[in-house]
């Protein structure tokens, strides 16, 4: 049944942008209900996301990057830390962070992604909200700063949510 969106309770927000998303962190940091996973680049701005910072309620996943770290590490990160999490946390609703700044193109770091990358993750996603969220994604762009590889990169991203 395809539920009406009123009354969620639980809501993840996954962060890919490649900057650590202190300020979601911030919000979400004491609300059991909720929880924010951020993949970034590290040490890198804001300087912020270690691993250790796990929430007032263990509802937060950060995991820091080193530059260099390209498109198989990447997704071995997500494998192994976020989405198990995600999923175990069985969220009704989530909001995707979608910056294109690891982009390998991208002027502001040295995260090595390109856009098969971005639609992988973007998969992946999907595939915790059918489990858990009867499909419901909603995803707002944040970084990116080349503009052909964030128009690149955009693309592949909606493409994989069109997939549904
Ligand atoms: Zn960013």
């Amino acid at each position: 049944m395809r539920g009406k969106p009123t009354g969620l309770k639980k809501i993840a927000v996954v962060d890919f942008d490649v900057h650590h998303g202190n300020g979601t962190q911030d919000i979400f940091w004491d609300e059991p209900d909720l929880f924010f996973a951020s993949s970034h680049q590290y040490p890198h701005y804001p300087g912020t996301g270690a691993t250790e910072d796990t929430g007032g309620h263990n509802n937060v996943v950060n995991v820091p990057l080193p530059p260099g770290t390209g498109g198989g590490a990447f997704r071995k990160a997500f494998e192994r830390d976020i989405l198990p999490a995600l999923d175990s946390f069985a969220p009704e609703l989530i909001l995707v962070s979608a910056g294109f700044d690891a982009h390998k193109d991208d002027p502001l770091s040295d995260m090595g992604l390109e856009e098969d990358d971005f639609f992988w993750v973007t998969r992946q996603i999907l595939s915790v909200a059918h489990r858990h969220a009867d499909g419901r994604v909603v995803s707002a762009l944040e970084g990116g700063y080349n503009l052909r590889a964030l128009g690149a990169s955009a693309a592949a991203h909606v493409k994989a949510l069109m997939k549904g």
